[in-house]
């Protein structure tokens, strides 16, 4: 990797960390979610950074994908499991980061599971290795304590630009065989659960990429396409918009823009069996003998 561009995901991932760290005197009860999602991601722009994604907070059973709409009173609840993610990005070059707390002391057992199975699988990370190894690890690692990881859940690699990039990195023993090669950066996430261990689509979705710039006809349609245009394919949301376009017209905006196929919507994802659901993540950069963490 050019010295350039590892200066800028370490600078990302740096960023990425601080504001994970001072993120987590938000998470509490009574705080409203859309001043949590609000605050981390003024944060990341204060420190000089892009949005790689919109920050989500996931409650309970919801695993993924659910950042606050604009005018959300939703607030965190005394027993609450509370994951919250959150991307940088300095020039496209992205560092991934997520945890979860809980707000009841009642997995706590879960949430150290979890925790330590990441850091598992990051110590195994270099050069050679296969996904398969890494996916049998932390399958066994987490079943015997007596939870399951979310089997339809799988880290990622990144890319510049590129949130989805590559191989995929399962939490579940799989049949294929990818090797891991130095450089590669590496998105480690496992998600663990009380409950079945597979997560299903919602119909609520506020987390959007775009996916194929066509003419639209809606003049709103028109001014959304054109504030997301430069963000390439890294995901958006129209709550960042909402001040913008009018937000009567925001969602048929939005309705335009997916129906022609200009953009992908990515639900929210929850827990099958409405588990309650944990999530630790980390950035790495696969190294020639090993790997490094720049989150
Ligand atoms: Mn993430
Ligand atoms: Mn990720």
């Amino acid at each position: 990797m050019e010295e350039s561009e590892l200066e800028k995901y370490r600078a990302a991932g740096k960023i990425a960390c601080e504001v994970r760290e001072w993120s987590r005197s938000l998470v509490k009860p009574n705080a409203r979610m859309l001043d949590v999602a609000e605050s981390i991601e003024s944060k990341i722009l204060e420190k000089k950074a892009g949005l790689a994604f919109p920050a989500t907070v996931c409650v309970n059973d919801v695993t993924a994908h659910y950042t606050p709409k604009y005018n959300d009173e939703a607030v965190l609840r005394n027993g609450d499991v509370v994951s919250i993610d959150l991307g940088v990005h300095i020039d496209g070059f992205i560092a991934d980061t997520a945890y979860t707390m809980d707000l009841g002391g009642r997995h706590a057992r879960m949430l150290e599971v979890n925790e330590q199975a990441l850091g598992k699988i990051v110590g195994m990370i270099k050069p050679g290795v296969s996904v398969k190894e890494l996916g049998s690890t932390l399958y066994n690692m987490v079943t015997k304590a007596g939870f399951k990881p979310i089997e339809n859940l799988t880290g990622h690699e990144v890319k510049q630009y590129d949130l989805h990039a590559g191989i995929s990195i399962p939490n579940i023993p799989v049949p294929y065989d990818w090797k891991l090669k130095e450089d590669m950066v590496l998105a480690i996430e496992p998600f663990i659960t009380d409950g079945y261990g597979r997560v299903v689509e919602s119909k609520h979705a506020s987390i959007y990429s775009l996916l194929d710039k066509k003419p639209v006809r809606m003049p709103e349609a028109r001014m959304l396409l054109k504030e997301v245009e430069d963000r390439g394919k890294l995901p958006f949301t129209d709550r960042w918009y909402a001040k913008k376009i009018s937000p009567v017209k925001l969602p048929l905006a939005v309705q335009e823009l997916q129906a022609r196929k200009v953009i992908r919507t990515y639900p929210t994802l929850h827990e099958k069996e409405k588990g309650v659901v944990s999530h630790f993540e980390h950035t790495v950069i696969v190294t020639k003998d090993g790997n490094e963490l720049i989150t």
